[in-house]
């Protein structure tokens, strides 16, 4: 229904506040409600806050063991996808200009967000049907200038599958279970068992 998870939001919100003092924690436990941390204070950025696991900030390339190991193929989805058009690809191709492949895929050369542009929004994560993108919590990333600083490139956004288990466990553990499947699909089928010759 429309506007339910505005009025979801609106309650977090109201029983922190309500939680941050002692009668109203006390009124939360009457409630059977969590009573959380309650509104506070921290001395930033001596101290950081732990974020929420649901926390996004910038999107990611995914790679296994290596980083030669991308799972991006360079398939530009999610560049078409971008409603800010912030990403920008180019497959590495040969002199024939025919696409080269590392590990049997295909590859980006050039794979740049402009960090300046991004909504945040994981349109690029949704679409991508390699599990190639994901989102970052990593929000310290301003700069004084309005460059190329801006413009992050492949290698600024490589970050092992190892990194995704560790910032977002329960989303990591659905795609690896996704890539599982997925894994499982593309095996040939198992020949079948020779029938026995019928008895003489
Ligand atoms: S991140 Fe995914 S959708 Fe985007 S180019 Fe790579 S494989 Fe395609
Ligand atoms: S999070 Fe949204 S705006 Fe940012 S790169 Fe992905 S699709 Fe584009």
């Amino acid at each position: 229904m429309i506007g339910v998870g505005v009025l979801k939001g609106m309650a977090v919100t109201l029983r922190q506040f309500v939680g941050t003092y002692p009668a109203g924690r006390v009124l939360l436990k009457a409630l059977h409600l969590p009573e959380g941390n309650g509104i506070f204070t921290i001395s930033y950025p001596e101290t950081k806050q732990q974020h929420a696991e649901r926390f996004r900030y910038f999107p990611f390339l995914v790679y296994d063991a290596t980083p030669d190991n991308l799972r991006c193929v360079a398939c530009r989805i999610c560049e078409q996808e971008c409603p800010p058009q912030c990403i920008h690809i180019t497959m590495a191709k040969d002199e024939q200009n025919r696409p080269l492949k590392a590990n049997g895929r295909t590859f980006p050369a050039q794979f740049d967000i402009d960090v300046s542009i991004c909504m945040s929004c994981r349109i690029c994560v949704d679409v991508c049907p390699f599990e190639a993108i994901e989102m970052d919590n990593r929000h310290e990333i301003a700069t004084h200038a309005r460059g190329p600083e801006l413009l992050f490139d492949k290698t600024e956004l490589l970050r092992s599958a190892e990194y995704f288990q560790q910032i977002k466990p329960t989303e990591a553990a659905v795609v690896n279970q996704r890539l599982v499947a997925k894994a499982a699909k593309s095996q040939p089928p198992k020949p079948a068992a020779a029938s026995t010759p019928p008895a003489a």
